[in-house]
């Protein structure tokens, strides 16, 4: 089938380069032309394991452009992967969606699909079906299809998906979606078929939930902390009912990326528009900003408070929101350093591939080290902020020779408490048994 894809960012370059892989005839439109132009030449603008490779395994069937119209009158179905960042007030910012739909209604030349893969808030496919109707010469239907993909595992997630969730008003919309997807459901998961605004709100829905939970154990972390309890045995105890599905419980410094605090300050801003608070979800929110800056608490414990960090000099590892990504929108990473700039600190941080979309991102300027080893150099501190599988086995014997006071604050709990005590350092992490001791030795 030939198909657009409008926005080539995460995920709508996923989904370009899958459908093609499934067989399909695609064509990939964004208005970024420097993004365009990569693209065109091989290159991939973002990093995503595996997207390159079967990038070049597919270019026989993807085109990339930034002519939209031509795409248009080319392809009857359309879909849309444009960003729907939040506003200040919460809710999320459609101006692109609503620019992409008002262009493919313009240069519609038949009836034409538009598929919104773009993360938008329930009630949208009505108001864009109402919309085209004004707009458009020839018929438009609206389809309702929200991406679950995970970045890091896209690929595989794209092409095993759990489910395909589509929301649509006619058979024949659901045919169509159906034969599009058929490459990818060969697991026997399912097509979930239902209105446009259900399908809206499962979106919604998902990432919401998955944010409850995080937030959830990062909080009982926090008491566990207080109470000496080990959020490890807590979490395998109380995941062991089996109404209780284990994942998603793991403690760290909070939930990131371009979508869950966005989706979550939107939920809770369509509850406010239907007269309906989302208190569950808005304190997950809420527990959420604090618990980004909770190792900042402990550093402050550490070295005899607030005024005390002042010109000390603290390694980071890890800057992408989480590992197998160089994504670093809402990261705690961004968060942490600019509340250390705030105290006088300094901070040389290491990325296997974030560096240079945290330096980009970050509102204040921090050092990039060319290695995990080279950021430990004279530092005060190790700060441990991404589970990249490269910093759980670190050789503490180096470290002791390159860092100026031996202590780690492990903001994602990947050291093991004894092996990190036996080898000399302090170390501080989320929720579970400690063996240090306040103060530097
Ligand atoms: P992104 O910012 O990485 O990519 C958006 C792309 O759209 C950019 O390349 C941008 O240049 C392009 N664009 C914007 N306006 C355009 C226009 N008028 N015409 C053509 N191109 C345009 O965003 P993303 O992370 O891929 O997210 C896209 C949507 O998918 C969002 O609604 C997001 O919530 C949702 N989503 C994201 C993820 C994820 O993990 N990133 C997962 C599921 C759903």
């Amino acid at each position: 089938m030939n198909i657009a894809v409008v926005g080539t960012g995460y995920v709508g370059l996923v989904a370009g380069v899958c459908f093609a892989d499934g067989g399909h005839d695609v064509t990939c439109v964004d208005r970024d032309q420097k993004k365009i132009a990569s693209l065109q030449q091989g290159q991939i603008p973002i990093y995503e394991p595996g997207l390159e490779d079967l990038l070049e395994k597919s270019k026989a069937r993807l085109q990339f452009t930034t002519d939209l119209k031509t795409a248009v009158e080319q392809n009857q179905v359309v879909f849309i992967a444009v960003g729907t960042p939040e506003t200040a007030d919460g809710s999320a910012d459609l101006s692109a969606t609503f620019g992409v739909v008002e262009q493919i209604c313009k240069f519609a030349n038949d009836k034409k699909f538009i598929v919104m893969k773009s993360t938008v808030p329930v009630g949208t496919a009505n108001k864009l079906t109402l919309f085209c109707r004004e707009n458009s010469r020839f018929e438009v239907e609206i389809i309702s299809n929200p991406e679950f993909l995970k970045e890091g595992a896209a690929i595989d997630d794209f092409l095993k998906p759990d489910r395909v969730v589509i929301g649509c008003r006619s058979d024949l919309a659901q045919n169509l979606m159906r034969e599009i997807y058929e490459p990818f459901l060969r697991n026997s998961n399912p097509i979930l078929v239902m209105d446009n605004t259900s399908a809206e709100m499962t979106k919604y829905a998902a990432n919401a939930f998955l944010s409850v939970k995080i937030s959830f154990i990062n909080e009982l972390a926090l008491v566990a902390d207080k109470l000496g309890a080990d959020i490890n045995d807590v979490r395998r105890g109380f995941t062991s009912d089996s109404r209780i599905n284990p994942a998603f419980f793991h403690p760290g410094l909070g939930f990131g990326g371009s979508c869950f605090p966005k989706d979550v300050k939107a939920l809770v801003h369509t509850g406010q528009e239907v007269g309906v608070p989302m208190s569950v979800v808005q304190a997950a929110d809420q527990v959420n900003d604090r618990q980004k800056l909770v190792l900042i608490e402990k550093m402050k414990d550490y070295f005899g408070g607030s005024g005390s960090l002042k010109g000390k000099i603290f390694a980071m590892w890890g800057l992408a929101f989480k590992p197998r990504t160089d994504d670093v929108r809402e990261a705690p990473s961004l968060a942490i350093i600019k509340e250390l700039d705030r105290l006088g600190a300094k901070v040389r941080a290491y990325d296997p591939v974030a560096q240079q979309t945290a330096q980009a991102a970050s509102s204040v300027k921090f050092e990039a080290a060319s290695s995990a080893e080279d950021s430990l150099h004279g530092a005060d501190a190790l700060i441990i902020v991404t589970e990249w599988n490269e910093f759980r086995t670190p050789n503490f014997a180096r470290m002791k020779s390159l860092m100026k006071t031996h202590v780690i604050f492990d903001g994602r709990n990947i050291l093991e408490p004894k092996k990190v005590g036996e080898a000399g350092f302090q170390y501080f992490c989320i929720g579970r048994h400690l063996l240090s001791k306040k103060g530097p030795t």
